[in-house]
């Protein structure tokens, strides 16, 4: 991902425009969760996001996964099944199209990509058992490499 790097102009502005076409505001809370998720850099779960954005209010679990909800339909947010997690995302997915999650196990950080390769194999192994696959998500655990630099073997 690096979190820093996620463009989140571009991520506001996505989810302006979602909420628009479904007639529904982009309230302060669906704002302040990708703001939360947009600076983090790495994937928080619903506890984290909530404990995070309560100020002199406490955030309920319940408002968080509306707007964490919200945000996944949007394309701004990606969860991560392994870690019931959920990390900022500011690509364009294609339709079909696998998205591979790289998981640090030593730091957390999760890196993203999408894959032709990835797309195509998983398409023509599902193919091959009569499967018609609608999303593909890959999560792939490991060591990131600023890691991997930190602990040479
Ligand atoms: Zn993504
Ligand atoms: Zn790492």
């Amino acid at each position: 991902m690096p979190a820093n790097a996620v463009d989140r102009k571009a991520m506001e502005a996505r989810a302006r425009v979602y909420a628009a076409s479904k007639g529904a505001p982009f309230s302060p809370m669906r704002q302040r969760v990708l703001t939360l998720l947009g600076t983090s850099d790495k994937p928080l779960t619903a506890y984290e996001i909530a404990g995070g954005i309560s100020d002199k209010r406490k955030v309920h679990g319940i408002e968080v996964y509306r707007a964490l909800e919200f945000l996944q339909e949007a394309g701004c947010i990606h969860r991560l099944a392994s870690r019931s997690s959920y990390f900022a995302c500011d690509h364009l997915h294609g339709e079909g199209e696998a998205v591979v999650f790289m998981v640090c196990q030593e730091c957390g950080a999760v890196h993203e990509m999408g894959s032709e390769l990835v797309t195509r194999g998983l398409k023509g192994a599902a193919k091959t058992m009569g499967f018609k696959a609608a999303h593909s998500i890959v999560e792939v655990e490991g060591e990131c490499a600023k890691c991997a630099t930190a602990h040479p073997i």
